[in-house]
């Protein structure tokens, strides 16, 4: 049987460390990074008899806030569980997490168009970690991570491609970094991605919601494998495409698939077995005896409300239809906070400016906006990703980026100049224009000091001349090139074509 007879059903599970100032439920930093193992930790975070959780407010908050942002509903009431399991990095012999009551249910995050459902969100605090030096016999645990708090979010069983499971993680980073409530880098494991997923025959199964899906008449399900160790984005596609590939050659060839779970290895790109499915209920879990039921009343509710801000996807949707961006150029520069707030300002300034000279911003907000997106996302991000550097450490105001952009739109200069300049404001700031004039690069547009350059360049290349006179029109582009060098680059070749012709 074909891969094309079965349908690939895929559920994801996303764990985001909070960047709360202090852990979850004690007072310990939770910014641990670059300090030394197990120097933010307390008797509570270890785990120690007798001490009390006391949960972090800030953390139920954000908990709340990302709930609403992806249309959530919230369990006014809501309470802690304990989940009981063994691990050399959990030091009390249990997470606190929450079972039956998380504080959000029935979300739903937009991918490509697609809402997909999510079926809770809910609140845990994270394990230490466990380190294993290299061929030493021993291993070692540093408690600094835990009791960080931590969010798990689950879909339902909803998603058909790892594609639009990859992009999945990618717009909920989004989110939560526009929330400003994670950093959730995936590389440094604040933002952990696993992904279940079986084949099922088409027409034999139907989705049934509360992440269940059913057989049609006596068809067998097939069994799903969970996958881990996925460490970035791109391995979330490649590590459900391998298991797409493994899972239809298995039934193709009669293989029994069992319920496992299997991990992501990048450098092999297989997933390979590491232990037979547990159910929930090996985790036994109980409510968090020492945590009271949280009740969340509705003027809580409506105050965390007023922390929302617009997220990436209706930011998209807005910079398409306000600025007739293109649907690839809209979701880039939406899809980080600085970057969309920067290019509505350059975009206000452009807007200002076009007013203030006359014309119609209608009229030309689509070619502006467009030279504007690729200026930023093209030229600008050359320079800082060469450097690795942020938008915020950037030198160039919106301002002066917007007169750049306004310099090139007017044929003021042309683009190499425009990089020339850009270069040098990104290195130390500045005004454009004066930049222009410093370098000597404003454009040769029609003047006199072009058509001397154009008459030498005929007078100097006699035979290309007669060539064009014979009907070999391309030559045309190596007279063009030679008057772009004379003129060092400065000269607008629209025009040079012109004169050319004109002059030949
Ligand atoms: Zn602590």
């Amino acid at each position: 049987m074909s891969q094309k007879n079965y349908d690939p059903i895929i559920g994801l599970e996303i764990h985001a460390e909070l960047k709360t100032k202090s852990k979850m439920f004690c007072q310990c930093d939770n910014n641990t990074e670059g300090k030394k193992p197990n120097t933010a930790v307390c008797p509570i975070c270890l785990g120690h008899p007798g001490t009390l959780p006391i949960p972090n407010k800030q953390a139920i908050e954000w908990t709340i806030l990302l709930g609403l942002a992806l249309g959530g509903k919230i369990n006014q009431t809501s309470k802690f569980d304990r989940k009981n399991y063994f691990y050399p990095d959990l030091p009390k012999g249990y997470q606190i997490s929450q079972y039956d009551r998380p504080f959000i249910y029935d979300a739903q995050l937009e991918v490509n168009g697609e809402k997909i459902k999510v079926t809770r969100i809910h609140l845990e605090e994270d394990t230490g970690k466990n380190i294993h030096p290299k061929a030493k016999g021993y291993s070692l645990i540093d408690f600094n991570r835990a009791g960080t708090p931590l969010l798990e979010l689950v879909t339902e069983p909803v998603i058909k491609d790892a594609v639009t499971a990859k992009k999945f993680c990618q717009v909920y980073q989004q989110i939560l970094r526009y929330l400003g409530i994670s950093a959730a880098d995936m590389e440094k494991g604040e933002m952990r991605c696993e992904a279940n997923i079986s084949l099922q025959e088409k027409g034999k199964w139907k989705y049934e919601g509360n992440c269940e899906i059913k057989p049609i008449g006596n068809y067998k399900l097939n069994p799903k494998v969970e996958l881990k160790n996925i460490n970035s984005f791109r391995a979330v596609e490649k590590a459900i495409d391998y298991e797409i590939k493994r899972q239809t050659r298995a039934l193709a060839d009669n293989e029994p698939l069992i319920q496992e779970t299997r991990g992501w290895n990048e450098n092999s790109g297989q997933t390979t077995r590491q232990r037979i499915k547990e159910t929930s209920a090996d985790y036994r879990y109980f409510p968090e005896p020492d945590i009271p039921p949280i009740k969340l009343d509705s003027r809580w509710i409506k105050k965390i409300k007023s922390q929302l801000i617009e997220l990436p996807p209706e930011k998209t949707k807005r910079f398409i239809n306000q600025y007739n961006l293109s649907e690839y150029d809209a979701e880039i520069l939406a899809g980080n906070k600085n970057l969309a707030d920067y290019t509505e300002k350059v975009i206000s300034e452009l807007r200002a400016w076009i007013d203030a000279s006359g014309d119609s911003w209608e009229r030309q907000k689509r070619k502006l906006a467009k030279i504007a997106a690729n200026w930023l996302i093209s030229e600008l991000f050359k320079h800082l990703n060469a450097d690795g550097l942020a938008l915020s450490d950037l030198k160039i105001t919106p301002e002066n980026f917007a007169e750049l952009i306004a310099l090139i739109y007017q044929d003021k200069i042309n683009s190499s100049a425009g990089q020339k300049i850009l270069e040098v404001m990104y290195k130390q700031g500045g005004d454009p224009t004066d930049i222009m004039k410093d370098l000597g690069l404003e454009q040769m547009d029609n003047s006199e000091e072009l058509k001397k350059i154009i008459k030498e360049v005929i007078k100097n290349n006699p035979s290309q001349v007669a060539e064009y006179k014979k009907g070999k029109t391309n030559v045309l582009q190596y007279l063009i090139g030679q008057v772009m060098a004379k003129s060092k680059g400065r000269a607008n070749p629209k025009t040079v074509a012109q004169i050319l012709k004109q002059s030949l």
